[in-house]
């Protein structure tokens, strides 16, 4: 590891974050020695309340506080300003200013370092809206996966957050589950995509499910289809608490992904590097 980093960190504007205020996050990265803190918190939507985020009305709100500590932290640690997003090209039409959607809105108008793909929610291609922590089967992954390769191809995301967290429902690893990964590496290969490995896993504890005690994520199925591979893997934290910017599940993460053979990178500058090659 040449320099600590984390591009996945929640505030407490999205309501299920610990304390008072964003610069505890700030400070806490800065204490555990980053050069480069992300916010990346929960993106609220203008006409649909998903719940576990900020108001819309609040928008303005956490790019204000962001931009604040990029100054206050000016030569001291890089702060950047992103969200973790769903892509919902259903729900996010035009009238976001002169651009074309609301990501464009974010990343033109409100200037956004970069954008996080978190599909907890997503949509078929008919626009019916999914919640992949409650799918009727195996099945829903793969149009899970049709809908994150459909965000990847846009451009608009920098990191692909937690791909792997279809673990999360009691099912066991099946073809399907095959089936939707490769859909999501192949797509991430692509169009030059970071994968995230997810210390947040770690956190949520091992779980009985019906095919073992496992994490929910990251999964181990998951993960063996990118050793070996050159495709992009950095470890974000997804804390909401700012003791966990650096804890033991950071830790834990650096230490299997430096032992193993993934492409494993720091900055999302460094895989932008990669595209120019
Ligand atoms: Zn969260
Ligand atoms: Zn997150």
């Amino acid at each position: 590891m040449t320099q600590k980093t984390n591009y996945h960190t929640h505030t407490p504007l999205c309501r299920h974050a610990l304390g008072n205020d964003i610069s505890e996050y700030a400070k806490a990265a800065y204490d555990a020695g980053l050069s480069i803190l992300g916010f990346s918190d929960h993106a609220p939507f203008k006409d649909h309340d998903l719940g576990y985020r900020m108001e819309y009305q609040e928008l303005p709100l956490y790019f204000e506080q962001v931009d604040c500590l990029k100054q206050q932290y000016q030569g001291l640690m890089q702060i950047k300003k992103g969200l973790e997003i769903e892509y919902l090209p259903y729900y996010t039409k035009p009238n976001y200013s002169n651009h074309r959607n609301f990501y464009e809105y974010l990343l033109l108008d409100q200037k956004c370092d970069y954008l996080i793909l978190g599909e907890h929610f997503f949509t078929d291609k008919d626009g019916t809206l999914f919640n992949l922590y409650n799918v009727a089967d195996t099945e829903a992954y793969i149009t899970y996966a049709k809908a994150c390769v459909a965000a990847m191809s846009t451009g608009y995301f920098d990191i692909i957050a937690h791909p792997d967290l279809f673990g999360v429902n009691a099912f066991s690893w099946d073809k399907n589950c095959d089936i939707a990964s490769d859909l999501i590496l192949e797509g991430a290969t692509k169009y030059h995509v970071v994968v995230e490995y997810n210390a947040n896993g770690y956190r949520r504890g091992i779980q009985n499910y019906p095919d073992g005690n496992r994490y929910m994520y990251p999964l181990e199925n998951f993960w063996k289809k990118i050793i070996g591979s050159d495709i992009p893997v950095i470890i974000g934290s997804d804390n909401h608490a700012p003791e966990q910017i650096w804890d033991y599940a950071m830790v834990r993460a650096h230490d299997y992904l430096s032992n193993i053979p993934v492409a494993l990178i720091e900055t999302i500058e460094d895989n932008r590097y990669n595209k120019k090659k």
